[in-house]
């Protein structure tokens, strides 16, 4: 079988440190373009500054993955979806959840294959603590989501710009994972997002919800974190507590702790190729959602200007 040829759209952190080596490690896939309007591209592969240009002058392409911040990414995904390009949206999937809806009911009506993506839900230890909670009851949930946006993010304009999420950029990866293992589904019950007076997004979330059985679940979300960092969810349960950390990597039970390689691009590409072969989308909007309900229902504190 053909592989499928695609290109990497936003030639940024994210493109170079997971897109492009899992792209490489996947004989499914064959690299046929790059695309980024400041960056000259890699080695022998044809390179773009839109994605425009590669669409009209370019390299036949099956496939595109989105890694450009969220407030450009309805544009280019609508303009591939036009063509009969399979998209992958990285995380976020838009800026806003009627954006994603729009480019959903496309891609099924076009018949094209889209891919909402949530790497942190192919974190080793996610799929398993899914499994095991599936048969308890849930008590209560605590996440400590807390890093240093200078050593992670270091000037990103576009991630403290309206759209850009600001701390919820990572937050929703908790989420993504909080709504994946639990049984239940989730809702926000009040939140207290901190905005530094000279910007756009919050920079920390205090966070409460609950499941439609009644358990609390509690999140602090804080990018002012210096020192070691926290990614953590502790669920605790009638059957004994689970603790995933380090971003979902981590898996303990109350049998023992399991450690294990890291599985999320690799992961992520397995499963685009896998869709498209089927002629099936994946597009979970639940994280998304919750971060929007933060944003409609979360009492706003104005907190210290943020300098880079
Ligand atoms: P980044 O380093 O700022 O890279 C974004 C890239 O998008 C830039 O290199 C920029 O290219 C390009 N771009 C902007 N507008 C474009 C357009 N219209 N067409 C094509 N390319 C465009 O950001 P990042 O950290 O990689 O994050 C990108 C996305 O990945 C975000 O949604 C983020 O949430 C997600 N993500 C990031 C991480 C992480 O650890 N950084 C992890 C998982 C997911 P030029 O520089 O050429 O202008």
């Amino acid at each position: 079988m053909d592989p499928i040829h695609i290109a990497v759209v936003g030639l940024g952190k994210i493109a170079r440190d997971r897109h492009l080596p899992a792209i490489a490690g996947n004989a499914t896939f064959s690299l046929a373009a790059t695309v980024s309007p400041h960056d000259t591209g890699l080695d022998g592969i044809p390179h773009f500054a839109s994605l425009d240009e590669l669409l009209e002058q370019g390299p036949a392409i099956d496939a595109v993955s989105l890694c450009t911040p969220p407030q450009v990414r309805y544009d280019l995904a609508a303009q591939a979806l036009k063509r009969g390009v399979h998209v992958f949206l990285e995380k976020p999937p838009g800026a806003t959840l009627s954006e994603v809806v729009a480019l959903r009911d496309r891609a099924d009506k076009v018949g094209v294959s889209l891919f909402a993506a949530w790497h942190s839900r192919f974190a080793a230890g996610v799929a398993p603590a899914r499994t095991w909670l599936a048969e308890r009851t849930i008590e209560k949930v605590s996440i400590v989501w807390r890093e240093d946006v200078r050593v992670w993010h270091p000037g990103q304009a576009w991630i403290w710009e309206p759209g850009g999420l600001g701390v919820f950029d990572p937050g929703i990866n908790a989420l993504s994972i909080l709504t994946h293992i639990l049984p239940r589904p989730v809702f926000l019950t009040n939140a207290t997002l901190s905005i530094p007076a000279n910007r756009a997004a919050p920079i920390a979330a205090d966070m409460h919800f609950r499941d439609t059985a009644g358990a609390e679940i509690h999140m602090d979300l804080d990018w002012r974190q210096t020192g070691p960092q926290s990614w953590d969810i502790v669920v605790e349960t009638d059957a004994g507590t689970l603790k995933l950390s380090s971003g979902g990597a981590v898996l303990a039970l109350p049998s023992g702790t399991e450690h294990n390689e890291d599985l999320e691009y690799p992961g992520l590409y397995a499963r685009f190729a896998n869709l498209i072969r089927g002629g099936r989308s994946d597009v979970d909007i639940d994280p998304l959602r919750l971060v929007a309900d933060a944003f409609l229902r979360g009492r706003r504190v104005s907190v210290e200007p943020f300098i880079d």
